[in-house]
């Protein structure tokens, strides 16, 4: 059995729009993106965001999520008013529980279903119901397409389609062994996160993710059942509890579990015959300009957990030099889908060397450690933004950078 973390004794403190960080360069502002998805006008709105009240740039989570750093004092009143203005915060009381990591690419290519409605009904109903702004700011839902891209990215919550229009829940990353019928996933996905809340109100304490709760999932699992829920279409232990490989993850509750790889740079032909280029954004930090490239050229963009973007409905790849002169990376091959980095000097007071510069140069000086095996810098021990799964950790010291898997 896995060792349960320490009960929490405070409530979660992660920013986001309105409840902004103080970070050592100014005010920090995460926005929620469900699904990665944004319309180009709502790119366009961020960017300009960025430009005239932060640092001028964009930074993508590992959830899909989007900061803007470097905001001036009193600079967070006129944030909330653009951002609303373009549709970005549809409820305020809700604006940090709305994590939410959706299969990239999905509806476009692979996958057994389009999750994008699915992106849409949940976020709306969270939105809809006042009991859920005591969700922490750190639960996630993963809607995973099939293809098992998110579905091993460690949701509180998760939808996996199956074949034969059948969906898994995934409870703490974990398979709950209940099947849904697709057209029911969402509202059994809200009943698991309403029942989260209920059974951490009965535990006591303020757990922030379903896993810090005392057999969490059976738990909630229990909640959902007992209450008679009338989406269910069966109860199929005999194919689980089969836990997603981090990072990678896995089909559920189908022949072999097949691994597939997160989504990689350069082009793909759709099923529509359009072609969706993904380019990866060094280091996260997407600046404004590159933004405003990205919303020219789509209707919609998805951002994913892999800091890349998937520009899609593309009649053919010829925008991809234009990318690529942008600073985005489409080579597969190449060093920066690889390397990670936290925010480091200046941004955060905590850190030991300006990470960003040291594995930029690195990259660029063909220097990576670890013969430049897929990397995460921090400027401290906490790691943030750590990708799951396996990633050597490059940790600065105050003397250097300490290298190890761990
Ligand atoms: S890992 Fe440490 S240095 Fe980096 S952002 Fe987090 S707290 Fe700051």
């Amino acid at each position: 059995m896995t060792a349960r973390p320490a009960a929490r004794v405070r409530a979660d403190a992660c920013p986001g729009a309105l409840q902004t960080h103080a970070a050592a360069d100014g005010a920090l502002a995460r926005v929620r993106v469900p699904g990665g998805l944004l319309t180009g006008d709502r790119l366009r709105a961020l960017a300009a965001a960025a430009r005239e009240l932060g640092d001028g740039a964009l930074e993508l989570t590992s959830r899909g999520n989007v900061q803007l750093r470097g905001l001036a004092d009193g600079a967070g009143t006129e944030l909330g008013e653009r951002l609303a203005a373009a549709g970005l915060l549809p409820s305020a009381p809700h604006e940090r529980v709305r994590n939410v990591l959706a299969s990239a690419l999905t509806g476009r290519v692979g996958g057994h279903l389009d999750v994008r409605p699915w992106v849409r009904a949940l976020d709306a109903g969270i939105c809809a119901d006042p009991a859920l702004t005591a969700l922490p700011g750190r639960y996630l839902a993963t809607l995973d397409d099939g293809r098992g891209d998110v579905a091993g990215l460690g949701g509180d919550v998760g939808l996996l389609a199956l074949p034969a229009a059948e969906v898994a829940l995934t409870l703490a990353g974990t398979d709950s062994g209940l099947r849904v019928h697709p057209d029911h996933a969402v509202p059994v996905a809200l009943a698991a996160t309403r029942a989260f809340l209920d059974e951490r109100a009965a535990q006591g304490g303020t757990a922030w993710r379903l896993g810090e709760l005392d057999d969490g999932p059976r738990r909630v699992v229990e909640r959902i059942s007992s209450t008679g829920e009338r989406h269910l279409v069966g109860v199929d232990r005999s194919r689980g509890p089969e836990a997603p490989r981090p990072g990678h993850g896995q089909r559920l509750g189908t022949t072999g579990g097949r691994h597939v790889a997160a989504v990689s740079p350069g082009g793909r032909r759709c099923d529509d015959g359009l072609v969706a280029l993904v380019a990866v954004v060094p280091l996260g930090r997407l600046a404004a300009e590159q933004a405003d490239l990205l919303a020219g050229l789509a209707d919609e963009v998805q951002l994913t957990p892999w800091r890349s973007v998937v520009v899609p409905d593309l009649p053919d790849d010829s925008a991809a030099a234009r990318l690529t002169d942008a600073g985005l990376v489409l080579d597969p091959g190449s060093a920066w889908s690889r390397v990670t980095a936290c925010a480091g000097r200046p941004g955060c007071a905590k850190s030991l060397a300006d990470v960003r510069a040291d594995a930029a140069r690195a990259v660029v000086g063909g220097t990576l450690p670890a013969g430049g095996a897929r990397q995460h810098w921090a400027g401290c021990e906490r790691r943030c933004g750590r990708p799951r799964g396996e990633v050597v950790d490059v940790v600065a010291t105050g003397t250097g950078y300490r290298v190890g898997w761990s």
